[in-house]
């Protein structure tokens, strides 16, 4: 029997990269999935690459910045599928990049802190009052190596977000272990996907000399890596895992920057 048949997993930011592998791995453990993103298109797209492997799956346009968008993003899973299981909060931008602190503008500070943070926070209130009480349910939320270590490339508001998922993690781990409802924190190095795409203009050397810096691997991660590992957390086999930062960036961690 698959791992997660019968189960359903909400997938924020699933249109593309880490999401969409994300969702891919969990349809294929069985999972009925929800993709929760603001480009219909794309999340379109996923879903049928779900159907098309015989899962099941549907999107709702979401916006995880505002409130009203990410009730309505859970009411929909309780109504397509009457139950929530996993809960994977993983929308979010980049930002201002090789951006000193004082040159961040207000506009872009407020934005990223909408998305990354706010996103994560909201996805979480309203996730939890819908997930059940029989003790498997899980949390996973999207950090960064930058959320747990300075950013060197210019960076700020970009790691300020993702430090304060892993807080906002550990703490509703705290608040929810006793039920339990497992929340746990993931923090990829430098994966291939639309935010980290060394195919764009002049981008191919800047990525370089920042994996050769980075990953004590010297390559990318792909995206279904952190999937993989963002699934296991959320299987029987992680069932004593709680409140933890997972790093999957090929050795980043093992360096200071
Ligand atoms: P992508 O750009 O491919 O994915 C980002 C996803 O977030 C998209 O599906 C996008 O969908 C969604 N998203 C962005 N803003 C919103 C919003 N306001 N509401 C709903 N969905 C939103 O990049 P990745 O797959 O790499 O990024 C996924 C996560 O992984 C992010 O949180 C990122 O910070 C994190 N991460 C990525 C790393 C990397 O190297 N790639 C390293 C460390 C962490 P749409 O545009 O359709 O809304």
């Amino acid at each position: 029997m698959k791992m997660f048949a019968g189960k359903v997993a909400l997938i924020t930011g699933g249109s593309s990269g880490i999401g969409e592998a994300t969702a891919i791995q969990f349809a294929k453990e069985g999972a009925n999935i929800a993709i929760a993103a603001r480009r219909t298109k794309e999340s379109e797209l996923v879903v049928k690459r779900i159907l098309d492997l015989g899962g099941n799956a549907f999107s709702i346009k979401t916006d995880v910045s505002l409130s009203q968008d990410v009730e309505a993003m859970v009411d929909a899973t309780l109504n397509q599928y009457g139950q929530l299981d996993y809960a994977i909060n993983n929308a979010g931008i980049a930002g201002p990049r090789c951006t000193p602190v004082a040159d961040i503008s207000e506009e872009q500070w407020d934005e990223i802190m909408s998305i990354n943070l706010k996103g994560v926070w909201l996805s979480m209130k309203h996730e939890l009052r819908a997930m059940g009480n029989n003790g498997e349910a899980a949390i996973v939320n999207v950090s960064s190596i930058y959320g747990t270590k300075p950013s060197d490339i210019g960076h700020a508001a970009y790691s300020a977000s993702k430090h304060a998922v892993i807080g906002l993690t550990k703490s509703a781990a705290a608040d929810y272990g006793n039920i339990p409802i497992r929340i746990n924190a993931v923090a990829p190095g430098f994966t291939l996907s639309e935010m980290v795409n060394p195919d764009r203009p002049g981008a191919a050397e800047r990525y370089q000399a920042l994996i050769s810096r980075h990953s004590s691997m010297n390559r990318f991660g792909k995206a279904e890596e952190v999937a993989n590992a963002i699934v296991w957390l959320c299987s029987k086999n992680a069932s004593y895992v709680n409140g933890s930062v997972l790093s999957i960036d090929g050795g980043s961690t093992t360096r200071l920057y």
